[in-house]
């Protein structure tokens, strides 16, 4: 289902009802959530630039800062995203017009035909090809799975200057303990990687490996996409 030219938003989480509000989805015609009926500004909406100064500033201070840029002016890191533009010319009547796919976030890897692969065989729902419903879905994920205040201090309710320490502690832990990046390989190279790992010799593990293996080492096992 797509949206009416309206996808500003959608899927961003409610700040007011939390859990309860699936996700923002504007009304047709008046400025209010279509699954909990509050305001659009009560809804926690990111645009894409917002988003990558909040995966941005996840990877900041970490082993991963080859993902990030500083911008000059300010300073603030920037998620390098890596966004995907496929073109396939298509033979017309006439003349030859091309057709491409953008996908809004690729996997980070150096090997761009394995990403590829990897973002086509992802469930036609769930490709963030630009303007579908895989897109919203990804910005969905990403609102749900790294909350503003997840990371951010200034974003929580009122914190004392104690719990404002405790909760910088917290977030410099999980950066050094929790914090993943997937990773894509070949069915190939994930056995040889499980059978290092494991030396289990029975099991048909070849049948059942998958190209895209997301490693994700966050202690409850969710599959991220940054
Ligand atoms: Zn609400
Ligand atoms: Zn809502």
């Amino acid at each position: 289902q797509m949206g009416l030219g309206h996808e500003q938003g959608f899927g961003a989480p409610c700040l007011k009802c939390k859990d309860k509000c699936e996700g923002f989805e504007l009304h047709f015609w008046r400025k209010i959530c279509r699954n909990c009926k509050c305001g659009q500004e009560e809804h926690d909406i990111l645009t894409s630039n917002e988003e990558d100064r909040k995966v941005g500033k996840l990877f900041e201070d970490t082993k991963y800062t080859t993902l990030i840029a500083k911008l000059k002016n300010d300073g603030i890191p920037m998620y390098k995203r890596n966004v995907m533009i496929l073109t396939n010319p298509v033979p017309a009547k006439k003349n030859i017009s091309i057709n491409t796919v953008t996908y809004e976030w690729a996997p980070p890897v150096q090997n761009q035909t394995l990403a590829r692969q990897y973002m086509q065989m992802l469930p036609k729902e769930k490709q963030p090809v630009a303007g579908s419903e895989g897109a919203q879905y990804r910005k969905k994920q990403l609102a749900k799975q790294l909350p503003a205040h997840d990371q951010d201090p200034s974003k929580c309710h009122e914190l004392s200057p104690n719990e404002v320490k405790q909760m910088e502690q917290f977030v410099k832990k999980y950066k050094t303990e929790a914090l993943g990046v997937g990773d894509v390989k070949l069915p190939g190279e994930v056995e040889m990687r499980a059978t290092e790992k494991s030396n289990v010799k029975n099991g048909d593990r070849g049948a059942s490996a998958a190209v895209g293996a997301m490693e994700d080492k966050s202690p409850d096992q969710k599959a991220s996409q940054y």
